[in-house]
Parts: C-alpha cells; structure tokens; sequence
C-alpha cells in the first residue's frame, strides 16, 4: 500500500517572512516561474529519500521541481540514472518525463532564500515538513543528506543528538529506524572547487543502491 503523501506548505506559507518577501520580489521579476514552495519530487514512502537544502533561486525555483534546471540537478539526476534510482531522460524541465524510481527528492527549506542561505529560524519553521517526509518512510529506509545543513536538520527532526551523529562525507549513521547517508553537496560550488567530485558523489549512491537492495 502506498504512504499517505505528506503534508505540503501552502503555496503562500508565512512562517518564514524574510523569504515570503524574497517570493514576492521573484514573483514580480519573474511571474512565469514558480516562486513558491517546492513540493517534492516522487513517490511517498519510498525506500530512499534525498534531502537537499533548499530549491535554487534559478533551478528549482524557476522550474517547480527538486534540482531541476541547475547544475545540482545535472550531477543528481545523472547519479540516479546511473544507479537505478531514476528512469527516462533527464532534460532539465518538469515535464521531462524522468521519473524516480523507488526515490524521492525534497529539501531541507522549501522556499528558495536569497543567496542560497537559509538562517536557522526557517531552517526550523520548515522543519515539520521535513518531519513529516520522515514520518513516511517505512522502517530501514535510506535517507541521504545532501550537505551539513540537511543532516542537522534531519538529526533535528529525528531527535537525534548531532554529536551522536556527525556529519562528513560518506558517513553512514545507522538511526533506530533509519540509515543516514551524508555527502558533500552537488552544489556547482562544491564541484568547481573539487569538494566534491562525480567519483566522491558515485561512491555514496553505490553504497546507497548496496543497502538498498539488502545487502547492507
Ligand atoms: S521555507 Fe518552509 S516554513 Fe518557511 S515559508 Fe517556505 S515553506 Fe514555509
């Protein structure tokens, strides 16, 4: 049976007003994009969920789904292809036809901010959403966590102590109901200055499809 689909922020969500007025600053530049939250992408409940940190103010933001239309989005979409967690062809817009496979994609913050930076008032305020992304795995899901401020987060929603579980990439952290799997961001940032590289991201996603197919 699928997972009931979690609960979604509003298309105008108050809770963060420093980016409900950087919405409507985009809304006026740009009224064709999505300058809303951003729903995530795939099936509820599957058996491995991403969390990124928050849409890109010309990626996901613009085109309405998770690390689509960025540079992001080039390295994750192609290392889920390359792993078995995507299916179809990956060309940069929603209606692409890529589908996941047995994946879903989210983000920490679900309302670009300005300069990619979330601060920790709304990295809390949409926390709930993340938790309830969380509530729907079913036990012994994997969840990889796309940089530091997803993995506190994450810990954050899971009640786990981040001392308990510290971030560093390719870490694993088996939780009571969940395996954490952290890696460096796919930011461009990241990839320019050799922070992480397409063999670095590779070697988390194979070790995810590993425990994934069951042989942890
Ligand atoms: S970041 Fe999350 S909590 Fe904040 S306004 Fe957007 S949807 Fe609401």
């Amino acid at each position: 049976m699928a997972a009931e689909e979690p609960v979604a922020p509003p298309r105008d969500c108050p809770a963060c007003p420093r980016l409900a007025a950087f919405r409507e600053e985009n809304r006026a530049k740009w009224p064709d994009w999505r300058n809303a939250p951003v729903p995530s992408f795939g099936t509820a409940g599957a058996r491995l969920l991403i969390v990124g940190l928050a849409p890109g103010l010309q990626g996901a933001n613009r085109t309405g789904r998770p690390f689509t239309g960025d540079w992001a989005g080039d390295l994750l979409y192609a290392t889920l292809l390359k792993f078995g967690f995507a299916d179809g062809v990956y060309d940069e817009r929603p209606d692409d036809g890529l589908t996941l496979v047995g994946a879903r994609i989210t983000n920490a913050v679900r309302c670009v901010p300005p300069q990619n930076k979330p601060e920790g008032a709304e990295i809390a305020a949409c926390r709930p959403y993340l938790a309830g992304e969380l509530a729907a795995l079913a036990d012994g899901a994997a969840v990889v966590a796309l940089g530091r401020i997803a993995h506190d987060s994450l810990c954050r929603a899971l009640g786990v102590r981040l001392k308990a579980a510290p971030f560093g990439h390719g870490a694993e952290h088996a939780l009571e109901r969940l395996r954490l799997f952290d890696s460096y961001h796919c930011s461009r940032y990241n990839t320019n200055t050799g922070v992480l590289t397409t063999e670095m991201f590779e070697t988390v996603f194979a070790r995810v499809r590993t425990y994934v197919d069951g042989a942890s």
